[in-house]
Parts: structure tokens; C-alpha cells; sequence
């Protein structure tokens, strides 16, 4: 199983037709074939139809791209995101996600938002047809449907906050904060500014509280991916 895909092959051949200019004007991916999912599986010793199932946390350009790279995995994601990238709502909508991602046609598994209270987190629910030790955490706010998606491990939870906070700084406890140029692209790009408000303070709420029992971490942030390969907490 892998949750999000990152940019995909595809993407990095033909960045124009896939990701599109705005979006690579204002993120400047790394166009790595090395650093794609799909890569570092390989790199892992497994292939690619050893990927069963994939959860998007959203649909976004750079959480999506990867989708076309295993193509034979069903994509479990929750029901409204599906609906925001089909059938988008305004310009928003219209602009960020990117249907060429996705024109393969993948198993898409549509997951409800309704389930049981998690560490302060309402409706959490174990997806349909997966292990029970995962769970898909409503985190509604940066897109329609966003979703955090948290895997039990032998040593606790690890929570995978997708871009529901896009900076480390904004979970300390002690002093919050995020370098400005990211607040405001964060700004730009969330559908419901006071969900996202509320989502970061239940997050930073769960990693002060809860720090021995779950690791929450985010999509973007480089410096938790290097915390987590090295196993620090
Ligand atoms: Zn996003």
C-alpha cells in the first residue's frame, strides 16, 4: 500500500500537459524521475503491481501524479474529494486538479466520512477492504475532502497530515509560526480557511499531547522526512 503518490513519471515527461504551468510556476517541483513513487518502490525490491492499494490523502497535482504509475491499484479516498476533482465547483476547483492524472481510469474506492472519535478527531473510520490498523482521518479544510491517514505501527500511530499544516513551526507548541510566503500559499489554496485553522490546532494539540503514542508528520515539510528516516521522534 502506499499513501500518495507524489509526481509520477508522467508528470516529469510532460510537465506542461500534466501539471500545468501555474502549478509549476508557483511549487517548482523537482522533476526527478529517481524521486518518484514509483522509483522508490523499485528501489525497495518490489514492482509496481506489488502496489495493491493506494489512499490519497487529496487529488492534488503533486499527491495524484503517481496514480499512472499503478495503474492496476485500487485509490481509496474520501467521497468528496472525488466529487471536487469530477465535477469541480468553482475556479478553484477547476484550476488545481489536474483530470490528465488520472484519465487511466484507476479503481477509485470512495470512503465515507463517518466513524468513531480518535485522539480528539471526529468520524475517523477504517476504510473498507484495507487493514483495520489504518485509519482515514477527516481533515476537511485544504481541499473538499482532505484526509490525514494514520497506519498503527509496532512502536504507535504514525499520522500522515497530507497538507493539512505545511511547515513543522506551526505544530510548536510553544511558538507556532510559518515562514509568511508559505502561510500565504496556503491561504490561496484551501477552500475553508476556519477548517484549516481548526485542523492545525487539533494536530499540534494531539503532537504535544500525545508524543509518545503518535507521530504526526505532513507532505511537505523536509525536515520531518529526514527526522522520521532517522528515526528520531
Ligand atoms: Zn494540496
Amino acid at each position: 500500500m502506499l499513501v500518495d503518490t507524489g509526481i509520477g513519471l508522467q508528470d516529469v515527461v510532460r510537465p506542461n500537459r500534466r501539471l500545468g504551468w501555474m502549478f509549476q510556476g508557483i511549487v517548482r517541483p523537482r522533476l526527478d524521475a529517481g524521486e518518484t513513487a514509483l522509483r522508490q518502490v523499485q528501489r525497495l525490491g518490489f514492482q509496481e503491481t506489488d502496489v495493491r492499494d493506494i489512499i490519497v490523502t487529496h487529488l492534488d497535482p503533486d499527491h495524484a501524479g503517481g496514480l499512472s504509475d499503478f495503474p492496476h491499484a485500487n485509490v481509496h479516498l474520501f467521497s468528496p474529494e472525488l466529487d471536487a476533482a469530477q465535477n469541480p465547483a468553482d475556479r478553484m476547483e477547476r484550476t488545481r486538479y489536474r483530470a490528465e492524472q488520472w484519465a487511466h481510469k484507476p479503481g477509485f474506492v470512495r470512503q465515507y466520512i463517518n466513524g468513531e472519535p480518535w485522539f480528539g478527531f471526529d468520524c475517523v473510520r477504517k476504510p473498507h477492504g484495507l487493514p483495520p490498523d489504518i485509519l482515514l482521518v477527516p481533515l476537511l479544510g485544504h481541499s473538499r475532502g482532505h484526509a490525514g491517514v494514520a497506519v498503527h505501527t509496532k512502536t504507535g500511530w504514525l499520522l500522515h497530515a497530507g497538507d493539512a499544516y505545511i511547515h513543522a513551526g506551526e505544530l510548536d507548541h510553544e511558538k507556532p509560526g510559518c515562514p509568511p510566503g508559505m502561510l500565504l500559499h496556503q491561504r490561496a489554496t484551501s477552500v475553508n480557511l476556519r477548517l484549516c485553522r481548526k485542523n492545525v490546532e487539533r494536530l499540534r494539540e494531539l503532537a504535544h499531547e500525545h508524543s509518545r503514542e503518535v507521530r504526526v508528520f505532513s507532505a511537505h515539510d523536509p525536515s520531518e522526512l529526514a527526522r522520521l528516516r532517522e528515526g528520531r521522534q
